[in-house]
This record gives structure tokens, sequence and C-alpha cells, in this order.
């Protein structure tokens, strides 16, 4: 059997995460509405020095192979001035290191030049909305949206993989199909959509009902038909709809997917491509880990509950043995979560639940699905 025929090993997300995301400083010199870190213009104080940043490196290592990736976020991480030396250790031994850098002065083209030269494996850019006044008043910096697309298009003809991160808020719901034409024509190559949970500065923000969680779920899925890998965060519950898609189920008739995916198809036309829906069953604490930027380790970065701290304990121990992860990883939920069909693909955003209710195994209230189960289990009275 050759190489490239060889089947890929399932992720053994008890053992090892996918994605580690590191939160090198806080500081940036952005100040966005829904920021998660609520990030601030200049370092925290207990932020990880480099020493401690190269331990925590060696630790990620030590999960073993596959590696998983390392994503350097903030804060802007151009702002960690030791930043490279960081990447150099991390791709010393092998593992692949993303970056999520705000889009500042701070992004030259020498920047761009270093990322390339220091192997770094994919880079990711926030764009909220299609239009200037849109991004703009999101980001709270005039001209930041022209600078945006021009990173985003800079990023990709260094051949850097770039992946635009897009928030979806009710302030640009009607901007999503647009933004997928932009930034397919931006030539990014993943659109990763975050769906709000209420932590940081994103208390303040918009958010939108189940129905329409669903409806730009269903409108997810045709975008990934145009050549992007679409993936979204904090609602897993795009998986069930992509196994209903792909399982031939027809879309939702809501006037919300209507809109979006007509206007979809009369920005780029029928949709030719396989649908590129990633689908890979993590969540918060399964798959995906997150260190701040003191070394308090959480599920995720929009679930900020202390599992321990990598000053004190080794990361692996953290992930594999927390009893909270463990949990997750075992789909332990209550509410619908805990008797849905789709609990171990989806399971429902850990985060989303902790933010509604104080529990972190509770139900995902953004998803509208009402498992087969469910009303057997209300009947008898189960949570
Ligand atoms: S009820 Fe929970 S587990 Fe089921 S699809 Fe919705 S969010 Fe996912």
């Amino acid at each position: 059997m050759t190489e490239a025929a060889a089947p890929r090993a399932r992720p053994d997300f008890a053992h090892r995460p996918m994605l580690v995301f590191w939160e090198v400083t806080r500081a940036c010199q952005l100040a966005c509405k829904h920021c998660r870190a609520s990030a601030t213009s200049s370092a925290l104080p207990g932020e990880l020095s480099g020493a401690e940043g190269r331990d925590l490196i060696d630790q990620v290592a030590g999960f073993g192979h596959p590696y998983p990736i390392l994503v350097l976020t903030g804060g802007d991480c151009l702002l960690r001035p030791d930043l490279f030396d960081l990447v150099g250790h991390a791709r010393e031994l092998g593992l692949p290191v993303a970056l999520s850098p705000s889009v500042t002065p701070s992004l030259t083209p020498q920047m761009i030049e270093r990322m390339v030269s220091s192997s770094v494996t994919a880079v990711s850019i926030s764009l909220d909305g299609a239009l200037a006044p849109t991004h703009d008043w999101l980001r709270g910096v005039p001209g930041h949206f022209e600078r945006t697309i021009e990173a985003i298009g800079a990023l990709a003809a260094a051949g850097l993989t770039v992946q635009v991160n897009t928030t979806v808020m009710r302030a640009n719901l009607d901007e999503l199909a647009d933004i997928a034409e932009l930034i397919s024509r931006a030539a990014a190559h993943i659109w990763e959509v975050f769906f709000l949970v209420q932590v940081g500065r994103g208390v303040a923000s918009d958010a939108i009902s189940p129905a329409e969680h669903e409806d730009v779920c269903h409108f997810l899925y045709d975008a990934s038909q145009y050549g992007l890998i679409v993936r979204t965060v904090e609602a897993p519950f795009f998986r069930r709809v992509v196994a209903w898609r792909r399982a031939g189920q027809p879309a939702p008739a809501g006037d919300l997917y209507l809109e979006m995916s007509g206007k979809l198809e009369t920005l780029m036309g029928p949709a030719t491509g396989r649908p590129r829906a990633q689908t890979a069953s993590t969540r918060d604490g399964k798959g995906i880990l997150f260190v701040a930027h003191d070394g308090e380790v959480n599920p995720a970065g929009f679930l900020p509950l202390p599992l321990g701290n990598v000053r004190d304990e080794p990361i692996a121990a953290i992930y594999r043995d927390h009893p909270l992860l463990r949990r997750i990883r075992a789909a332990d939920f209550t509410g619908r979560c805990g008797v849905c069909e789709y609990a171990d693909l989806c399971g429902g955003s850990r985060a989303r639940a902790f933010a509604a209710s104080g529990d972190p195994l509770g139900e995902d209230p953004a998803c509208p699905y009402v498992p087969a189960g469910w009303s057997e289990s209300a009947a008898d009275g189960a949570d």
C-alpha cells in the first residue's frame, strides 16, 4: 500500500488534542467589540516568560505524533517580542504552528516574509463584514477593512495557508454571502466562522436566534461548495447539519437561509465543487485545549474554566486526566445534548452551555434540534 493510500489514523482525542491554542499575550492595539480576550493595550502581568513558553512547547510536543497544531494567538501575537524564537523552537521539534495576528501596522511585508521563512503553517485573519462600515465599526478602526483585505491577499500571495475568521452577529448576517465571495476572490483557503458566545466583550454584542443559527449552518454547507474549506467555532451542530445534507436531506426553507444562499448563487454562480465542510468531532476540551497568557489551562478560549496551570502541572496530565474534560469527551451531558444521537459527533458548544446556565455539561441553547429521545426523557423527568 502506498503512503498516499494508507488509511488515516483515527484521532485519539482521549490522549492528545488536535489544536492547542496559546494566548502568547493579551496585548493588542485594536479594541474589537466582540473580543474574547478583552485584550488590553499592553501585556498583562504574569505572562509566561520565554523560558516558560519554550517549556510549554516541549510539553505540547510531548503529546506525541500526530503532533497537535500549536496556534499562537492573543491579543496580537505579533506584540510578543520573542514570537519567532517560540515559532522556531516549535518548528525544530516538528510542531505545526499557526499564527493569529491582528491587522495592524506591525503586519508588514517583512513580517509576512519572516512567517514564510520560519515555516509557519497557516495564518488566520479576522474579517467581520463585507463592507467597510460594518467591519470598521466592529474593529473600532477606520480604514481597517481595506487593510484586512490587503493583508489576506498578501499572505496568500506569499504562499501561506490563509484562514479568514468571521464572527456571526446580527450586525453582519446579511453580509455573510458577500464575505464568502470576497475571501474566495482574495484567495483565502479556509473560512472559519465563529458563533458568538457571551464572554469577554462579546457580552454586549447582538446574538442570533437558534433558528438563525440553523439557517446559517445550512448556508455554510452551501458556501463550502465553492472551493473554500468551511469550519465553525462554537457551533458543533454544524456537523449534524452536514451529516443531514450529506445524507441527502434538503436545506430548510427558512427566509434567512433562502436569502443568504440565493445571494451566494447570484454572486458566485451555481455551486460546482464538492462540499468542503470540515467535521472532525472536536469540541471544547475534546481535541481542543487553550492556554491563557498566564499559563492557566481552559477547555477553550470561550470557556474560561480553570483546569490547572502549566507552571504547576504538565499540560498532558491536565488534558488527559481532568474530570471535566473526561466527561466532555465521554459526551456526559444533560438537557437535549444528553439524549441526542449526535452527542458524540456534535455535543454542543460547551462554552455556550456554560455561559447560558453555568453548567459546562448542560445543553447548547443555540441549537434548535429536538432529539428523538428528548420528549420521552422529559416525560420521565430526566434532565
Ligand atoms: S441537541 Fe446538542 S448534541 Fe444534539 S445536535 Fe443540538 S447541540 Fe448537538
